[in-house]
C-alpha cells in the first residue's frame, strides 16, 4: 500500500488529504498549524510532529503551501533545519501542489535530481470545490517517467492530470491559465454592466454571449453579475470560491515570468492593476468575481453626481 505524507493542510489541503485517506492509502500529515490536523486524524490520517517526520519512510510527499519561500526552506532546509530531500527514503515522489514561481520549482526539481529524487510541480486548477469533491485539474511539470508515477497518485485527487512539460512547466501553465481567466473575468464584467447601463436584462444578455463569439468560462459556469446564476459566489454575496488576494498573488507571479521571458503581457498587467486596486478597497478575501462590482460602483458614483 502506498504511503503518502501530506505537508500543508490549509484550504485546499485539508480536503485533497482527506481524499486521500478515502483511497485507503496511509497518510501522514503535517501542518504548522496543530489543529488543521485535526480533521484528519479524525478520518484515519496519521499526525506527525515535523515536516521531515512525516515525510521520513513516505513512498510519496505531496505539499501544498502558500508561496515560494515554503517550499524553497521545506524541500531544501536551511542552516537549522534539514530539507524533506535530505531525510526521504531512496525512490520517494515528491510533488509540490502550491501555485508558485517556476524558478522556485525547478530549483527545487534540480537540487532533488542531484540526490537522485525525482520532483513533480503539480499546481492546481478547481479551488476548494474541486478539493472536496476530487476533482481538480493537475497541471504537471517533471520528467516522463515522474509524471506517470504522479499520476496514480494524484488521480485520488483530481479528474485531470495534465502534462505541460519539464520542471516548472507545471506552474508557467498554470499562471498562464490564471492570466487568461482574470482577463476573460474583467472583460465580461464591463460587457456585462455597459449591457446593464443601456437597459439590457443581464441574464438575457449572457444567454446570447455564451453562445456567440464573446462566449467564454465566465459565461457559462461563473457569471460575476449577481443573480444571474445560482450556486456562484456572486449570487452570495461574492463569498467562497477563489479570493481576490491569491488572484493578486497569480497575477504579480505572471507579471514576474513575463519580465523574465520579455514576453508583452499587457492584459496581464492591466488586470494586476484592476485586481491589486480591488484588493486595496477591503475586498481581498472575497471571490475574484466580485471584480464586478468596480464596473457597477462607477455606474452608481455616475449616478449620485
Ligand atoms: P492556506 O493558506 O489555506 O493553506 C496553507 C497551509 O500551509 C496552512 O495551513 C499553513 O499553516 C501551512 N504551512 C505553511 N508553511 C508550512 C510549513 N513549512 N510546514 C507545514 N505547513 C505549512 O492556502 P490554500 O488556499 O490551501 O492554498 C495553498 C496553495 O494552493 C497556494 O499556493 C494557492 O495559491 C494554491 N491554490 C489555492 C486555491 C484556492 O482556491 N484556495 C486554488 C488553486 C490553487
Amino acid at each position: 500500500m502506498t504511503s503518502v505524507a501530506f505537508i500543508g493542510l490549509g484550504h485546499m489541503g485539508a480536503p485533497m488529504a482527506a481524499n486521500l485517506v478515502k483511497a485507503g492509502l496511509t497518510v501522514r500529515v503535517f501542518d504548522l498549524v496543530p489543529q488543521a490536523m485535526k480533521s484528519l486524524t479524525g478520518l484515519g490520517a496519521i499526525s506527525s510532529n515535523s515536516a521531515c517526520g512525516a515525510a521520513a519512510g513516505a513512498d510519496v510527499v505531496i505539499t501544498m503551501l502558500p508561496a515560494g519561500k515554503h517550499v524553497r526552506s521545506l524541500y531544501l532546509g536551511d542552516d537549522t533545519s534539514k530539507g524533506l530531500i535530505d531525510v526521504v527514503a531512496k525512490g520517494c515522489l515528491l510533488i509540490d501542489c502550491s501555485t508558485i514561481d517556476a524558478m522556485s520549482a525547478q530549483l527545487v526539481a534540480k537540487s532533488a535530481a542531484e540526490k537522485g529524487l525525482d520532483f513533480v510541480d503539480a499546481p492546481v486548477s478547481g479551488g476548494t470545490a474541486g478539493a472536496a469533491a476530487g476533482t481538480l485539474t493537475f497541471i504537471c511539470g517533471g520528467t516522463d517517467k515522474a509524471f506517470e508515477q504522479a499520476k496514480t497518485v494524484l488521480g485520488n485527487m483530481g479528474a485531470n492530470i495534465l502534462h505541460a512539460g519539464g520542471a516548472g512547466a507545471g506552474q508557467v501553465a498554470k499562471i498562464c491559465n490564471n492570466m487568461l481567466l482574470s482577463v476573460l473575468m474583467v472583460g465580461t464584467s464591463e460587457s456585462l454592466q455597459m449591457g446593464i447601463d443601456h437597459g439590457l436584462d443581464p441574464k438575457v444578455l449572457s444567454e446570447i454571449m455564451k453562445v456567440s463569439s464573446g462566449g467564454n468560462w465566465t459565461l457559462d459556469k461563473y457569471n460575476p453579475c449577481p443573480d444571474v446564476m445560482p450556486n456562484v459566489p456572486s449570487s452570495n454575496d461574492y463569498q467562497g470560491g477563489f479570493m481576490v488576494d491569491l488572484m493578486v498573488k497569480d497575477l504579480g507571479l505572471s507579471q514576474e515570468a513575463a519580465l523574465q521571458s520579455n514576453s508583452s503581457t499587457p492584459m496581464g498587467a492591466l488586470a494586476r492593476s484592476l485586481y491589486v486596486n480591488h484588493a486595496r478597497q477591503g475586498n481581498g478575501t472575497r471571490d475574484f468575481s466580485s471584480i464586478f462590482e468596480q464596473f457597477t460602483n462607477s455606474q452608481q458614483i455616475k449616478d449620485k453626481g
